[in-house]
C-alpha cells in the first residue's frame, strides 16, 4: 500500500486549517470563451508565499518532533518549496536552510531569506542541490525534507483538491502542473475518494520532462531540464508521487515554454491573475488539449513571476 492515503490528506487539512484559509476558485467568462469550456481556476497564487507549496510546509511543521525542531530543517528548491520550508521553520521555531540551484530566481531566494531561512546557492540542477542538502543534513544532524518524497508534504499539497472537489464535485477534469509530481499524486488520492469519474491530467514542460518520462515507464527517470520556469524545473522523477501517478493519473501533456507564456498572458487579460510560468502550465495544457471536457479546472499553482516573466507577459499581451 502507498504511504499516501486519503486519511493522510484529511489529517493535513486539519493541520493547516488554523493557518491557511481555503483559497478561492473562480470562473471567468472571458477565460471560458478563450478555452471553449467552463474553467474553474483554483487560486494558489494568493497563498501567503505566493504558491501552493506552503500547504506542504505547514502540514510538515505540524508533525515535527521536539528533537527535529531543535536540529532544524534542510531541503533543496528552485524557490517555492524554499519559501514554504522557511515559512514552516518560522512556524515551528526550527532553524531552516534551503539549498537553491545557482540558476533559481534571486527574487525567490530573497523572499526565502526574508522569511528567516538561510539560503545556500549550490548546484546547476535540483538533483545536485538535493545531493548537497543531504550531505549537510548528515553532517549537522538536521532533518532533510525531500521536496517530492515526504508524505507530510504530499498530503499537505493534496488539500488543494479536497477544497476544489468539495466545492465543485461535478468537475470532469482537473489540469495539474507537474514538477516532482507531489501535487498530481495528491490530486489522484483525493479524486479516487471524492470524484472517481473526474480525470486528473498532468502538465509538464517539454523542456523538462523527467516526471513525464517516469509516468510513462513506471520507473524514476532523469531528463534534461531546460525550461526557464523555476517551479517546474526538475531533472528527476520522484518515487513517492510516481507510486500513485503511474496507473492512476489519466493523462499527461507536455507544453513548450511559449505555450506557457501565452497561458500567462491569458491569465492576465481574461482572469486578472498574475501567474508565474509554472502557475500557468496547467492552463497551457488545457489550451492544447483538443479533447477537453466541458467542466474543467486548472490549478494556478503560483504567482511568483520574476521581472523577466512579467516583462514577457506584457510583450505577449501587447502582441495578442
Ligand atoms: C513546485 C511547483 C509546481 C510543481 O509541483 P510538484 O508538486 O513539484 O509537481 C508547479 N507550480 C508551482 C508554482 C510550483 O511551485
Amino acid at each position: 500500500m502507498s504511504a499516501l492515503t486519503f486519511a493522510g490528506v484529511l489529517h493535513a487539512a486539519d493541520a493547516i486549517a488554523g493557518e491557511l484559509p481555503p483559497t478561492p476558485s473562480w470562473i471567468y467568462p472571458a477565460l471560458n470563451e478563450a478555452v471553449g469550456a467552463q474553467v474553474v481556476v483554483k487560486h494558489e497564487n494568493v497563498q501567503p508565499t505566493g504558491a501552493f507549496k506552503v500547504r506542504g510546509g505547514v502540514s510538515l511543521a505540524a508533525g515535527l518532533t521536539d528533537a527535529e525542531r531543535q536540529a532544524g530543517l534542510i531541503s533543496a528548491s528552485t524557490g517555492n518549496h524554499a519559501q514554504s520550508l522557511a515559512y514552516a521553520g518560522r512556524l515551528a521555531h526550527a532553524p531552516t536552510i534551503v539549498v537553491m540551484p545557482v540558476t533559481a530566481p534571486e527574487e525567490k531566494a530573497h523572499a526565502t531569506r526574508l522569511l528567516g531561512a538561510e539560503v545556500i546557492r549550490h548546484g546547476a540542477t535540483m538533483t545536485e542541490s538535493c545531493q548537497h542538502a543531504m550531505e549537510i543534513a548528515t553532517e549537522r544532524g538536521m532533518r532533510f525534507v525531500s521536496p517530492g518524497d515526504d508524505p507530510a508534504i504530499v498530503h499537505g499539497h493534496a488539500t488543494i483538491y479536497l477544497e476544489l472537489l468539495r466545492r465543485h464535485p461535478d468537475l470532469e477534469a482537473i489540469y495539474v502542473p507537474v514538477g516532482s509530481g507531489s501535487g498530481a499524486a495528491g490530486a489522484c488520492v483525493v479524486r479516487d475518494e471524492l470524484a472517481p469519474n473526474c480525470k486528473i491530467i498532468g502538465v509538464q514542460s517539454a523542456a523538462a520532462p523527467a516526471a513525464y518520462n517516469s509516468w510513462r515507464s513506471g520507473r524514476v527517470e532523469q531528463a534534461a531540464c531546460d525550461t526557464r520556469f523555476s517551479g517546474i524545473a526538475t531533472s528527476s522523477g520522484s518515487q513517492l508521487p510516481l507510486s500513485v501517478m503511474h496507473g492512476r493519473m489519466n493523462d499527461f501533456l507536455l507544453v513548450d515554454d511559449f505555450q506557457i507564456l501565452d497561458a500567462m498572458r491569458l491569465f492576465s487579460t481574461a482572469a486578472h491573475t498574475l501567474a508565474e510560468g509554472a502557475g500557468a502550465a496547467a492552463l497551457a495544457g488545457l489550451l492544447q488539449d483538443t479533447e477537453h471536457p466541458q467542466r474543467c479546472a486548472v490549478v494556478c499553482s503560483g504567482g511568483n513571476a520574476d521581472g523577466s516573466e512579467i516583462a514577457d507577459i506584457a510583450a505577449f499581451a501587447a502582441m495578442a
